[in-house]
């Protein structure tokens, strides 16, 4: 007996032995520095033109509505961007754009660059200017769009007019797309598929908006870090109700429908009961992002092989992101009772938000969940469901030469694969790529992060800069 716990200390203590020397070990990606020079003129192009673009209200519509603020938008781009209107051709899908621009060589797999033209809305409250000025305060440029995801609509277009006007031809065909209802979950990019699937063209890489550079995206982290989103998560709304005789409050019965679902509410928010697990680019976001943290977080995330039950464990304690990159998350959102102060409600409901995750699509979630409905006599409607995208392979090619040209660009950060959780466009266009990746290369605070969709949305100009400059080296560079 005591020859086997003897033994047991040896190994957990060469086992750690081993984990710390490979900590040692662990290198830095990205110890160089941004030597990069922004003129004044490209921070006065990207002021002038994103500028314009922001002040056009293009708030999420339907195919069917008034979408007189995209035409008008489209006639902003048609100005700005003059050398990309005489050279793409352009096709327009009930407001939604398509760009091509042909290449030398009709065999080589096109490329496709996107990201959305409309916003969510926003009034003036609480800004530092009215919401669609597009003003420029302490070298940023502010108002709705202008990062989500007007910015990455500026820097594609801007380095496509520059490689025009430096006369450069590409090898393969380049195309853009911008649809018009990103943000509402409209049809604009599923139909821009359905076009392209018609005339049955693939691509090689497709690049969307998703991903950024981030700063320190983690807590505790030392260094910006391009984050490459890689699939996003699938998306579920549920309406969880329970039933009774309703009736005067006064003399009220035990188990009420209200007290049943705040029951299981409660039981499913301490419980979360969805499958923990890291998937392999989950595996490798942490790998890469070791290096940037002390000693403690670098030993336990580059030595996953050895600490991953004890990361599981702990991820979901730390953060809510951390549960969220691991496992299908269930918020309650919405939720509805009885017309009157002192009646029972009959059927009162509650609306759950699920963000399911690759490992536990939305069957699979919603099994889970109607095991504990099943204990509080509640029913369950599915209001709205789709899974999580397909994963694009981060050992293929094209994901290389996407971080190569990161590398190069912006030698002072590092970078890593990453799982969306919200929603993009990008998620469609899998049907049509192997290699569908989110990554826009403007670098972004985390208050800029925070500001998508809230007041005081802003992109430093220099970064824009950056951004165009990175696309032109993108596209200049591609010989795959
Ligand atoms: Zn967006």
């Amino acid at each position: 007996m005591q020859y086997v716990l003897i033994g047991i200390l040896v190994l957990i203590a060469v086992l750690i032995g081993i984990a710390a020397i490979r900590t040692l070990m662990i290198k830095a990606p990205a110890t160089g520095k941004c030597e990069t020079v922004i003129t004044p003129e490209e921070t006065e192009t990207a002021a002038k033109k994103l500028g314009d673009m922001v002040r056009v209200p293009t708030v999420s519509k339907n195919e069917d509505e008034d979408l007189s603020e995209f035409y008008k938008f489209h006639e902003v781009l048609e100005k700005s961007f003059p050398n990309v209107h005489k050279t793409f051709e352009k096709t327009v899908l009930n407001g939604t754009l398509l760009y091509r621009w042909k290449g030398s060589d009709p065999n080589r797999r096109p490329i496709l660059f996107m990201g959305h033209q409309d916003v969510v809305p926003a009034n003036d409250h609480g800004w530092k200017c009215p919401a669609y000025s597009g003003e420029v305060i302490d070298g940023a440029i502010y108002g709705r769009g202008s990062m989500d995801c007007k910015s990455t609509m500026y820097v594609e277009l801007q380095a496509m007019e520059e490689l025009i006007a430096e006369g450069f031809v590409p090898p393969c065909d380049i195309w853009l797309e911008y649809a018009i209802n990103e943000e509402t979950g409209g049809d604009g990019a599923a139909s821009a598929v359905r076009y392209l699937k018609e005339k049955g063209i693939e691509f090689a890489i497709v690049i969307d908006e998703g991903g950024a550079i981030v700063d320190r995206p983690i807590a505790g982290m030392d260094r910006e870090y391009a984050v490459i989103g890689v699939t996003e998560k699938g998306y579920m709304d549920l309406k969880i109700s329970a039933k009774g005789k309703g009736g005067h409050s006064s003399t009220p019965p035990r188990n009420t429908p209200a007290a049943r679902l705040f029951a299981f509410a409660n039981e499913i928010e301490k419980k979360r009961p969805f499958k923990k697990h890291l998937i392999p680019e989950v595996y490798e976001m942490f790998g890469s992002m070791a290096s940037s943290f002390s000693f403690g977080m670098r030993m336990l995330l580059g030595n996953i092989w050895l600490f991953k039950p004890l990361l599981i464990a702990l991820m979901p304690v730390v953060s809510p992101f951390g549960e969220a990159i691991l496992s299908t998350t269930c918020c309650f959102t919405m939720m509805k009772g009885s017309d009157a102060c002192n009646v029972i409600p009959k059927e009162p409901y509650l609306v759950a938000n699920l963000r399911t995750s690759v490992h536990q699509n939305c069957e699979e979630s919603l099994a889970v969940l109607k095991k504990y409905a099943d204990k509080y006599d509640l029913e369950i409607e599915i209001i709205q469901a789709r899974d999580a995208s397909p994963v694009s392979n981060i050992h293929s090619k094209e994901y290389a030469y996407l971080t190569d040209c990161i590398k190069k660009q912006f030698p002072d950060v590092g970078v890593a694969p990453y799982v969306i959780m919200g929603g993009t466009d990008c998620r469609h266009f899998h049907a049509l790529t192997e290699n569908a990746l989110r990554f826009c290369p403007v670098r972004m605070s985390n208050e800029q992060n925070a500001a998508c969709h809230a007041v005081n949305e802003n992109v430093t100009l220099s970064a824009l800069a950056e951004g165009v400059r990175f696309f032109k080296e993108f596209v200049k560079g591609y010989n795959l």
